[in-house]
């Protein structure tokens, strides 16, 4: 049926209904983030865990390794089991039971439980909600591109507002109650889907490549082998004395860089992939080599940059010291200002516009831009004074240009180039560039220390920088591959 309701600023009704589960799941998601690595490594004095600062922030990443890479998962079982609006509600569900373990002060044990069932419920709600707004509108409504802007406002306001609220108690009040609050926002966001699941009528309601009978034994074959071999995998680690935070850590990381490298593989020798297709994935390998530097950087926000405000900056304002963690909000807040002067740009240029490669391109320049920044204050500072907070809004503003200049652009991107065979499973494909920063990240965060930001900054910097000189240079080729998909 034509979906030609317009309530919603011009939007089906149901689009409301996400937009408000996924800016309330997105201000659970970031506040708890945005406390963490202050949490993990705070003293148990002050109600930390008390873990050494490098472990902690490679813990941050690797959470969000494994966030991103359970993507993957949940995709699958709302395209063959459970349909995506119901995944969406069971995951808000186990999201809000972690954060409950987590607002919970009894240490360690109840904060790792909680972590790992907002693993499992991310992996069920991130990737299927935005399946159920792409199912909002029919293949040629041109309200589709819009409307998926207007979810990423949500999800900015949101966490925009839950590293405001749970950073300031976190930090001032207590981690537990700082945690609460997500527990209580991801409520509110479950609360309401409930209220407005009537508004989404059919979008995405049942599985869309349901599995048939005889699938279904080899499907539940396929998933009891990979829990079997995880758990094969942790009675090595434990029979090896390895299962410790820091094996856990590895573990993860590496899965995180080998996981895009089997998938690929399986993709380009796939006999459902025809030529064309084969050539588009090939064309996304530079691509997803650049998303996944652009966030390694990028979403090192949580743990280093963390660290760095709290440590460098300068945070007094009329006598007060805010929490560092509100600097988090900072990238929320510009881009909440800057998606739509970036819309509006793109529809002026038209068909001028940048291609796809050379966006990229420019997006892990900048984004590498952003880190010379911070070896420059580090270059012409020394480590013993604190530096102004202007800095880090420059860094972080310099970020958002370039998230805007990625991450909606390769949203598209994705849909566009995924073979037909493997749809749904390329949204997955595009949450593991993330993961894969985030993997490779928890190798390289534990180096940063106030003493070594130079070269710390530095490096990563001009990674970034000769990587955006190899896409741009390859640019035309990309585009040929990418047959006609701009
Ligand atoms: N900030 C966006 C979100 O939370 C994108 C994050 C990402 O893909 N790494 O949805």
């Amino acid at each position: 049926p034509v979906n030609d309701d317009r309530s919603f600023f011009g939007h089906p009704r149901g689009l409301a209904t996400l937009f408000f589960t996924e800016m309330w799941e997105r201000f659970s998601y970031y506040g708890m983030r945005a406390i963490l690595v202050f949490f993990l490594s705070a003293s148990v004095a002050n109600g930390g865990l008390g873990m050494e600062k490098p472990l902690a922030s490679s813990l941050v990443s690797v959470y969000g390794a494994a966030i991103y890479m359970s993507a993957l998962a949940g995709g699958w079982l709302a395209d063959r089991l459970l349909g995506s609006q119901r995944s969406v509600f069971y995951g808000g569900v186990l999201i809000m039971a972690g954060h409950i373990c987590m607002a919970l002060p009894f240490g360690s044990t109840s904060v790792f439980l909680g972590l790992l069932l907002i693993i499992l419920g991310s992996s069920l709600l991130k990737p299927n909600i935005s399946s159920v707004v792409g199912s909002l509108y029919e293949k040629t409504d041109a309200r589709r591109d819009s409307g998926f802007s207007l979810f990423y406002m949500g999800i900015n306001i949101g966490s925009f507002s839950g590293q405001l609220v749970t950073g300031y108690l976190g930090e001032k009040v207590n981690w537990h109650v700082g945690f609460g609050a997500a527990a209580v926002g991801m409520a509110i966001g479950l609360i309401q889907y409930k209220l407005g699941a009537r508004h989404l009528g059919a979008a995405a309601a049942t599985p869309s490549n349901p599995l048939t009978a005889d699938e279904r034994s080899k499907a539940y074959g396929r998933i009891g082998m990979s829990v079997g071999a995880i758990l094969v995998v942790g009675v090595v680690m434990f029979l090896t004395g390895t299962l410790t935070a820091y094996g856990i850590k590895n573990a993860i990381s590496i899965a995180a860089m080998v996981l895009p490298v089997i998938y690929f593989t399986v993709m380009l020798r796939s006999p459902k992939t025809t030529k064309v297709e084969r050539d588009r994935v090939k064309a996304y390998i530079p691509l997803f080599i650049a998303s996944a530097l652009f966030w390694l950087i990028f979403e090192q926000a949580a743990n280093v940059l963390n660290i760095y405000a709290d440590e460098r900056v300068e945070k007094t304002v009329f006598g007060w010291e805010f929490p560092a963690s509100w600097f988090q909000s900072v990238n929320p807040m510009f881009l909440i200002v800057l998606a739509p002067i970036v819309a509006w740009i793109w529809l002026r240029l038209g068909t001028r516009q940048p291609s796809t490669p050379r966006k990229f391109a420019v997006a892990v320049a900048t984004v590498g831009l952003s880190f010379g920044v911070l070896a420059l204050v580090a270059l012409f500072g020394d480590a013993t004074t604190k530096v102004s907070p202007m800095w880090l809004l420059l860094v972080y503003g310099i970020q958002t240009v370039a998230e805007l200049l990625l991450s909606p652009v390769g949203l598209s991107m994705t849909t566009k180039l995924a073979p037909a065979a493997f749809l749904s499973q390329m949204m997955g494909m595009w949450f593991l560039s993330t993961a894969a920063g985030y993997g490779i990240a928890a190798q390289v965060v534990p180096f940063y220390s106030a003493e070594n930001e130079l070269a710390y900054f530095g490096i990563l910097a001009l990674c970034a920088i000769a990587l955006s000189v190899l896409i741009w240079i390859g640019a035309k080729r990309i585009k040929k591959l990418m047959h006609g998909v701009i």
